[in-house]
C-alpha cells in the first residue's frame, strides 16, 4: 500500500485563499501534488481516481463541488445527490490529503462571470449536442480548479470519455503545466457504469439500466467477428436498449478515439459512446474498440 508522506488527518478546506495557502505549502515542501476534481456522492468509481492519484503523486486533494454552470436548465442541479459527511468519511479512508469544497458564492462571486473557456470540435457532438452549454462550464470550472489548485497531474475517468478528451485538449492547446491522467470505467457486477445518478434509478429501472453495457459488450464480439458497419453494429446496439423496456436513446455514436468524429465503418482505433433516459435518468456509457484483425 502506499502510504501518505505525512501523517496529518484530512483537511477540509471551503475558502481559495486557504487552499492556495495549503497548496503553496505542499509545492515549497517539493510534493507532487495529484487532484481528482468531482461533484460528490462519491463511490468506488471516483475513488479509483483517488487511487490513481495516491499511487502516482505524494499528495491527493479532492475536489467536491457541484457545479451550476455545467447544468441545463430543467438539469438536475437542484436534486443532484448530496452525501458530504460519507464522502468525507470514505476521503478519509483513501488517506486523502485535503478536500477542497467551495460554496458556489466562492467560485462564482458576483460580477465573475464574463469569461469561460470554450474548446470547440470535440464538444459538439455527443452529449455537446444534446447539452449546450455544458462542455463551456466543465472547462470553465476546471481551469478554475487548476488555477486555484497547481497539481502536477489531475485524474479523470474514462466513464465520461468526451469529458476526457476535451480537458486533454484544452490542457494542451492553453499550455497548462499539468499531466492529464484517464483512469478506466469502474462498473457494477453487472456491467452498469458506477454513476452518482444512478441514485435515482427505481429497482425496476436499475435493472433495465444493465442493458447499456449488454449492448456494448454485444457490439464489442460483433466486432470482434468481422463486422465493421457502424449502422449495422448502432442497430444491433439500438435493439438490445429497446427491447429491455421503455427508455429513450439521446444518442448512440461509433466516433474515432482521437477526433471524436462519427465513423461510418471501424478502420481505426474507435470508441462506442451512447447516453441513453431510462426513467427520466440520463445515463451515458462507452467502450474502446479496435479494428478486427
Ligand atoms: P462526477 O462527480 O460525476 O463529475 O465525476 C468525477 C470524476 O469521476 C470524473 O472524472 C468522472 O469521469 C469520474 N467517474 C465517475 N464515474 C466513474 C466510473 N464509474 N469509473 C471511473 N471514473 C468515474
Amino acid at each position: 500500500m502506499n502510504l501518505r508522506l505525512t501523517d496529518n488527518p484530512m483537511e477540509l478546506l471551503q475558502e481559495i485563499d486557504a487552499c492556495r495557502l495549503a497548496m503553496a505549502r505542499l509545492r515549497r515542501d517539493g510534493r507532487r501534488v495529484g487532484l481528482v476534481p468531482t461533484m460528490g456522492a462519491l463511490h468506488d468509481g471516483h475513488l479509483s481516481l483517488v487511487r490513481a492519484a495516491r499511487k502516482m503523486c505524494d499528495a491527493v486533494v479532492v475536489s467536491i463541488f457541484v457545479n451550476p454552470t455545467q447544468f441545463g436548465p430543467g438539469e438536475d442541479f437542484e436534486s443532484y445527490p448530496k452525501t458530504t459527511e460519507a464522502d468525507l468519511d470514505a476521503c478519509r479512508s483513501e488517506m486523502v490529503d485535503f478536500v477542497f469544497s467551495p460554496k458556489v458564492s466562492a467560485m462564482y462571486p458576483d460580477g465573475a462571470d464574463m469569461t469561460s473557456v470554450h474548446v470547440s470540435g470535440l464538444t459538439e457532438g455527443l452529449c455537446g449536442a444534446s447539452r449546450p452549454g455544458h462542455f463551456d462550464g466543465v472547462t470553465t470550472i476546471v481551469s478554475k480548479l487548476f488555477n486555484i489548485i497547481p497539481a502536477d497531474a489531475a485524474f479523470f475517468g474514462e466513464k465520461d470519455y468526451q469529458q476526457l478528451m476535451v480537458i486533454k485538449q484544452m490542457v494542451g492547446d492553453l499550455n497548462m503545466p499539468i499531466e492529464i491522467v484517464g483512469c478506466p470505467i469502474i462498473r457494477e457486477k453487472d456491467g452498469l457504469a458506477l454513476s452518482s445518478r444512478n441514485a435515482y434509478l427505481s429497482e425496476v429501472e436499475r435493472m433495465q439500466a444493465q442493458c447499456l453495457n449488454q449492448s456494448l459488450m454485444a457490439a464489442c464480439e460483433k466486432i470482434t467477428s468481422g463486422q465493421v458497419v457502424v449502422d449495422e453494429i448502432r442497430d444491433g446496439i439500438q435493439k438490445i436498449i429497446l427491447d429491455a423496456g421503455p427508455a429513450e436513446i439521446d444518442y448512440i455514436e461509433i466516433v474515432d478515439a482521437v477526433s471524436l468524429t462519427p465513423l461510418p465503418k471501424i478502420d481505426r482505433p474507435a470508441r462506442i459512446c451512447l447516453a441513453v433516459l431510462i426513467g427520466g435518468c440520463r445515463l451515458i456509457d462507452n467502450v474502446a474498440v479496435d479494428v478486427p484483425l
